[in-house]
């Protein structure tokens, strides 16, 4: 039976650490979050960062934008708080309207205000080993692995799921501690070769947003599975790995809600304080 990888302990620990260098900057750090037009979703995740925020000594500082705001208003808006020196980060709350293209915008926050490590510029570091704000999920799936304390040198690591956000910077991260990397996506699915795949991973990361993608009768014996999927399922929140057959068979697993979830917001505030120090 697999032990569960908890990202609440974990989150804890590192929430910590930052409430001490928080203490030892010269100014409480300032995060400026902007959310366009309404929607329920956002605001709780607004709700979970204030708290979380000011729970570390963090001014969280709210920009409410009409629903109607123009792409262009909107990028007026993220270069007034470019220029701001009380400003430390800067994050645009998902999902924008329709006629907002987020990755246009993203493009337009400083890259040393870009809490969510999703600049070009900051993706690209990656690349070079040389990141110091890095993408908050990917981060977060790293702080599990090394609670762990496996060695992931020369691991068979199964990546599902190629997105910006998270499939792609996280296996590069991946190869940098010199795991063998193997990322999957809809066209291995579509091949049907997915369960070839994941049946020869070491380290299994899914990050799809299927529920019951991953069979749990494909978990490698001992395998560690980190589930990054949020799914609602009658009522209920569940991952994109069959959770109970596949803790049977790996030796670590996280749990949907509980694992990846309570560390991203974390890796958030870790990035704010980075952010200070690089300006
Ligand atoms: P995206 O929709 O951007 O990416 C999903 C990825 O899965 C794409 O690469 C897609 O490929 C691939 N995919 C789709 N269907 C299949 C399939 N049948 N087999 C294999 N690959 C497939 O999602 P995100 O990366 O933003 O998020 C993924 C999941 O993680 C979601 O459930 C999301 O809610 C969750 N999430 C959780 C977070 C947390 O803090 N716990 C944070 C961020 C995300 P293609 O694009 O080619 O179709």
């Amino acid at each position: 039976m697999a032990r569960l990888l908890e990202g609440k302990p974990i989150a804890e620990k590192i929430k910590e650490e930052l409430r001490q260098a928080i203490i030892n900057l010269e100014h409480k750090p300032v995060l400026a979050s902007i959310m366009v037009g309404e929607n329920a979703g956002a605001e709780a995740y607004v709700k979970s960062q204030k708290k979380t925020a000011e729970g570390l000594g963090i001014v969280y500082q709210f920009h409410k934008l009409s629903g109607d705001t123009s792409e262009g208003a909107l990028i007026d808006f993220i270069q007034k708080l470019n220029t701001d020196n009380s400003v430390n980060g800067i994050i645009v709350q998902m999902p924008l309207p329709a006629k907002i293209d987020y990755k246009k915008i993203s493009q337009f926050i400083l890259p040393t205000k870009d809490v969510e490590g999703l600049h070009p510029a900051n993706i690209g570091k990656i690349v070079f080993g040389k990141a110091s704000i890095l993408p908050c999920t990917p981060a977060a799936v790293m702080e599990l692995l090394n609670s762990t304390g496996v060695d992931l040198y020369g691991k068979e690591i199964v990546v599902v799921g190629h997105s910006e956000i998270v499939g792609k910077p996280l296996s590069l991260l991946l190869l940098d501690k010199f795991a063998t990397v193997c990322v999957c996506h809809i066209g291995t699915s579509k091949a049907g070769k997915l369960a070839e795949h994941v049946k020869t991973a070491e380290v299994l990361i899914v990050a799809v947003g299927k529920a019951g993608l991953i069979k749990g009768e494909w978990i490698k014996e001992g395998a560690i599975v980190i589930d990054v999927g949020i799914n609602r399922v009658a009522d209920k929140i569940v991952g994109d790995v069959e959770f109970e057959a596949a803790e049977k068979r790996a030796s670590y697993i996280t749990p949907v809600p509980g694992g990846v979830g309570p560390l991203t917001v974390t890796m958030l505030m870790r990035n704010l304080i980075e952010a200070a120090k690089l300006q």
